[in-house]
């Protein structure tokens, strides 16, 4: 896998696209820009990699649109060395992007297919997250609480251990709905614990599904 002065430029591009869709924090236009998102589909898509389009990752998943993982990351508001859970690894590209941040990433797969292979991708571009084979229903109670969770798939409700493991004044975003498309939520817990929540649009997701996949 090469990273070329073509690929460069094509993610300039995307990053001028991103930005001209109001997404406004330059620290996530940064990460587009450092990281190849190319490595993350197969080689032979290369155009496609740096297009605003989903694509196919293996396991009937998907990569999510750059637009989708630049909002969602913007709503999440993440601050250097903060504990941030994300639901559905996938590819591995949204983790790429929290890490780049400064973030202490925990991220869980239910799809053993994409797990292994999102796994020595990240490795090899020398981020350090933890990745766990699993059901993000269940959270990650060993590394709770965490200052944000990030959920990459349609929830068909918001996850009861997931707002346990939020810590106070802690951020959880969510696409809520089990249908074709989902709302994105950004919940916040207060000081007593209460959840509060506002709705930013539409979008589409895949399931979050139940348990592990073989
Ligand atoms: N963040 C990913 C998006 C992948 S799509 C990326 O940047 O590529 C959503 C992912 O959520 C899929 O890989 C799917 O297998 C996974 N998923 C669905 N339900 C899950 C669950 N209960 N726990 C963990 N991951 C889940």
């Amino acid at each position: 896998m090469e990273d070329n002065f073509r690929h460069k430029g094509l993610r300039k591009q995307l990053v001028d696209e991103l930005r001209s869709k109001d997404i406004t924090d330059e620290r996530i236009l940064d990460a587009f820009m450092v990281i190849p998102r190319h490595y993350f589909l197969d080689t032979s898509f290369v155009q496609q990699a740096y297009s605003d389009i989903a694509f196919q990752i293996g396991a009937g998943q998907t990569i999510s649109q750059p637009y989708t993982v630049a909002f969602q990351t913007q709503l999440l508001d993440v601050q250097k060395g903060m504990k941030v859970l994300e639901i559905g690894t996938g590819s591995g590209f949204q983790t790429s992007v929290l890490c780049e941040l400064g973030a202490k990433v925990f991220s869980i797969e239910r799809q053993r297919e994409l797990f292994l292979k999102a796994k020595p991708l990240i490795e090899k571009l020398r981020y350090n997250p933890k990745l766990k084979y699993g059901d993000g229903f269940e959270g990650w109670e060993v590394y709770a609480p965490f200052d944000r969770i990030l959920i990459t798939c349609g929830a068909p409700h918001i996850p009861e251990k997931l707002v346990e493991q939020l810590k106070i004044g802690g951020k959880m975003v969510i696409p809520l709905g089990a249908g074709n498309t989902q709302e994105m939520i950004l919940l916040t817990k207060d000081s007593n614990g209460e959840v509060s929540r506002r709705s930013y649009g539409k979008f589409r997701f895949v399931p979050m599904l139940k348990d592990t996949a073989k």
